[in-house]
């Protein structure tokens, strides 16, 4: 059918629908059956079976079967079946990691999902924008991507961007008329709005024609598929090291492989040992684990509100020095009401609690009725023409749906007992220029009485500029000099109360001026009063910002808001202190780059921004080597939100342009959720080297041991397949529970990370060394020790190596979980961990004692006086290093 060419009821019935309400509960569903979801199939996703296979394309796992099949045809079928049983756990272990990287991503994606506003059952409800079938009404705004294909049926100004369709980059400007021929172009059809295009001024409402696969973004979705890269850059540095490892690692094993056949080694057991020694040696499970741990971070953020959209946001998060955020709504709680007005040289006070429209006007103490006063009449029923909020009531309360600047005004005017529809018989709306933040105004041109009136509203600073006469006591005056005064004063003292101001004016338009531009129109005003509302802080922001404060990170308020307001906020919120700066857009504009760099380090504040000027701001505080965190919402912010290291945008309120140009998005819009977030960003970091230090310092003592031993010209301390049990079961579960280790004291009481810090900064490299090399040495130590004493009992004596190796690397576990010391944390405080080393210790047992496993991992019962001698050495490698911990307190206390 050819939407585009109809009329409304024409629509209506082609769509079996009804414009006016929306559908109906069973006609949705019927729909949805028939019909299916409202989205583009994705490209198959690689599958389960396949995912498993790809685990065993990994270089050292071939090697590993390569001698599977060696053992093999030698005959040496104990050691094949236990290769490959491990090679195959090993598998198991990364398909599920794996497996489960991909699911939080996948649910990510889900969290994401993009919604729609749609009237269904007569009521404006937010919906999936996959739940959408054909004959839905939309509604959308400057911000907004249209959920499906729709036929607009009304729009103001509404102007869309369909370069993704299209290729034209410049929007188009829509509107409702039936477009007569049948056959054209979809960059020609002016009343169409297509899924995935995006609104970039306006707004409007249209019918869904067409879902799916079968809208027009659908016909070509298989093209618009494109992949992120999802690597962080700790992912790549740690890649870039692995290279280094391999080489590393297989050099050392050729060494040590070498020394033994020269020694007289049986080559058939070097070769396994060198097998063996490289898988362990090389940490290939770091990649995965380090996703693991980044996807469980992401995931536990999910809990906190914070969805990460892009995952190397979570190290970047770690690194922030400043965070700018927006005031209205991240700040403060975006909960309007106004309490005072100011009309013809006089202040009134309104009473009541939030969105009730129950309340009283009081000239000081004396209660008044508010309809009898022509300019307090005017001043709340303009700000009620000027509105698209409305006011329900739902669940035993008020609710508002729409802007809460508007929302406020519309209860004070039904406070007043004005009532929309009423004044709407009065005032005939013919054209709305909608609100935009760089205009920081809205207007209507409505008739009345056979008048055509521009009635606006906005921020009081510009409509004051743009005003001439003033409307005193019911009649217009000029506007004086000392009235500006006054009215200025009155904004200045509204602002000082932390009073969101907004004012209301009008004027007469000739009914000659057919086509008015905003530009046009917009000025001459005739100045009626103020509004001034109350939006308080949200709760937790305060001790938020002091939390950052003290993590070296510095809360910059940006607003559209009036300077005044946003000091007296930013000062009860403690973002302003005394010798702070503060700036507006104008003096922002008036500056060069030099200039702004040289004192932006002290601006706390800025106000009467436009969204453009984030962008400034941004790069200024990068140019200053900050990492900067920028909160947005609008169209207009995403330049901004896409240049700042993490951008972020609000959940509720945000357009999905400012979501998809973010790196984070708020669900409660909420700026203590940021810190959150960088709580959580520095965890995820710290716990990442806890594990890396872990596995680095056991593959460390896992070499030298064997290093060592064949400069001794020793026998093999330990035997391949021991070694490939240590590297899964020891390594393994350990370094998982790391990533979920709990911080060590408060990581916001630290400095933020440098963003160019390497993997083995702040003394890491250091502790993976001299601990690695401990743990090799007392390995050594402990074979060396039970060979002298059974030297006829190899097999005794590499038994108490491998326990010594393993007990070592279970205690050395805990150190890792300190950049101080061992003894500086409680050991039982991470339940997985302490879960993770039982079950270690359980296994070697079960190793060691169990009679039909003995032969297969060529070991032996150990005696009770030996394992005194296993856990006295192991301990050293922790313990030693310890001591240093308690020369530090020994010098706090003297101090
Ligand atoms: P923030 O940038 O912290 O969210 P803000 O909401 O004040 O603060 P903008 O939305 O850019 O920032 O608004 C700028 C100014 O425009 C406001 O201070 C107010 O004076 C005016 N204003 C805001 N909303 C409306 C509206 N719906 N209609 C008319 N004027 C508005």
């Amino acid at each position: 059918m050819n939407f585009h060419s109809m009329e409304e009821r024409e629509i209506e019935a082609g769509l079996d629908t009804d414009l006016q309400g929306g559908l109906s509960s069973g006609l949705i569903e019927q729909r949805q059956k028939k019909v299916g979801y409202n989205e583009l199939e994705e490209e198959e996703k690689q599958s389960a079976i396949l995912l498993f296979f790809s685990q065993f394309k990994d270089f050292m796992v071939l090697i590993l079967l390569a001698a599977t099949l060696i053992s093999g045809l030698l005959g040496e079928y104990i050691d094949a079946i236990a290769i490959i049983a491990i090679v195959l756990v090993n598998g198991i272990l990364g398909f599920y990691q794996e497996r489960k990287a991909e699911r939080s991503l996948q649910a990510l994606k889900q969290l994401s999902a993009p919604q729609v506003m749609a009237l269904r059952n007569g009521k404006w409800t937010r919906i999936p924008s996959r739940e959408v079938v054909p004959g839905d009404v939309l509604k959308f705004e400057a911000g907004d991507r249209i959920g499906a294909d729709v036929r607009l049926i009304h729009t103001s100004n509404l102007e869309i961007e369909e370069s993704a369709l299209t290729g034209e980059s410049m929007p188009v400007q829509k509107n409702t008329t039936p477009i007569k021929e049948g056959n054209i172009n979809l960059g020609d059809m002016h009343n169409m709005a297509f899924m995935g295009t995006l609104v970039t001024r306006g707004n409007g409402v249209g019918v869904v024609t067409q879902i799916g696969m079968k809208t027009a973004m659908g016909q070509i979705a298989n093209l618009l598929q494109t992949a992120e890269t999802m690597e962080t850059p700790l992912q790549r540095r740690l890649d870039q090291l692995g290279k280094i490892l391999i080489v590393g690692a297989l050099l050392l094993t050729l060494l040590v492989v070498l020394l033994g056949v020269l020694q007289g080694q049986d080559l058939y057991t070097m070769f396994l040992a060198g097998v063996s020694l490289a898988v362990a040696a090389i940490p290939e499970g770091l990649p995965a684990i380090v996703t693991v741990a980044l996807s469980l971070g992401v995931q536990r953020m999910i809990k906190q509100k914070a969805i990460v959209r892009k995952l190397p946001a979570v190290e970047t998060l770690g690194c922030a020095s400043v965070i700018c955020s927006d005031k209205t709504g991240t700040l403060t709680q975006n909960k309007m009401t106004v309490t005072t007005i100011w009309t013809s040289g006089k202040s009134y006070t309104v009473s009541g609690n939030g969105y009730e429209p129950e309340g009283n006007f009081y000239e000081g103490e004396e209660k008044f009725a508010p309809s009898d006063h022509i300019n307090i009449q005017r001043l709340l029923q303009y700000g009620m023409i000027c509105n698209h909020a409305s006011i329900h009531y739902q669940d035993d309360h008020y609710v508002l749906e729409g802007d809460p600047t508007e929302g406020a005004m519309m209860v004070a005017a039904m406070k007043a007992g004005f009532r929309k529809p009423n004044v709407l018989k009065e005032y005939k709306i013919l054209k709305e220029f909608p609100f935009d933040s760089s205009r920081k105004m809205m207007s209507m041109i409505v008739e009345h009485r056979g008048k055509r009136l521009l009635v606006t509203k906005g921020a009081p600073d510009v409509l004051i500029q743009k005003s001439d006469s003033i409307l005193w006591d019911g009649k217009k005056k000029f506007l004086s000099k000392s009235d500006e005064v006054e009215v200025n004063l009155m904004i200045e003292r509204l602002g000082s109360q932390a009073l969101r101001t907004i004012a209301v004016a009008y004027r007469e338009i000739h009914e000659s001026a057919k086509e008015y531009t905003e530009d046009e129109v917009e000025k001459d005003f005739t100045f009626i009063g103020l509004q001034g509302m109350m939006d308080p802080p949200r709760q937790e922001v305060e001790g938020a910002i002091k939390e950052c404060k003290e993590a070296g990170i510095k809360t910059v308020m940006i607003t559209g808001d009036h300077m005044i307001t946003a000091k007296a906020i930013a000062r009860n919120l403690g973002i302003l202190h005394d010798g702070d700066r503060v700036m507006d857009g104008k003096s922002l504009s008036l500056l060069d780059k030099n200039e702004l760099d040289e004192m932006i380090e002290d601006i706390t504040v800025f106000a009467r921004v436009t969204p453009e000027h984030k962008l400034t701001i941004v790069k200024s505080l990068q140019r200053k080597g900050h990492i900067v965190a920028m909160t947005g919402d609008g169209v207009n912010d995403a330049p901004a939100i896409k240049s700042a290291d993490i951008g972020i945008a609000m959940g509720i309120t945000g357009t999905d342009v400012a979501k998809e140009a973010s790196s984070l998005v708020l669900m409660d819009d909420h700026f203590a959720t940021i810190k959150t977030a960088i709580m959580e960003g520095r965890n995820i970091y710290e716990n990442i080297r806890k594990f890396i230090r872990y596995l680095l310092a056991s593959n460390v003592g896992e070499i030298l041991v064997m290093l060592f031993a064949m400069l001794l010209a020793l026998p093999l301390p330990l035997v391949p397949i021991q070694i490939l049990w240590v590297n899964l079961v020891t390594d393994g579960l350990p370094a998982m529970a790391l990533g979920l280790d709990q911080p060590e004291g408060n990581v916001m009481k630290q400095k933020p990370r440098h963003p160019r810090e390497g993997v083995f900064a702040r003394g890491l490299g250091w502790k993976v060394i001299s601990r690695g090399f401990l743990i090799g040495v007392v390995t050594l130590a402990a074979f060396m020790l039970a060979y002298s004493k059974y030297p006829d009992q190899l097999i005794y004596a590499q038994t108490v190596a491998f326990a010594t190796l393993v007990t070592a690397q279970l205690i050395h576990v805990f150190d890792c979980r300190s950049e101080v010391s061992v003894l500086s944390r409680n050991p039982f405080e991470n339940k997985y961990l302490v879960w993770a080393v039982v079950s270690s210790f359980v296994l070697m047992f079960v190793v060691i004692y169990t009679p039909f496993l003995q032969p297969i991992f060529h070991t032996v019962p150990i005696k009770l006086m030996d394992w005194l001698m296993i856990i006295g050495l192991s301990s050293l490698p922790t313990f030693l290093l310890a001591g240093s911990f308690f020369a530090g307190k020994k010098k706090e206390t003297m101090v």
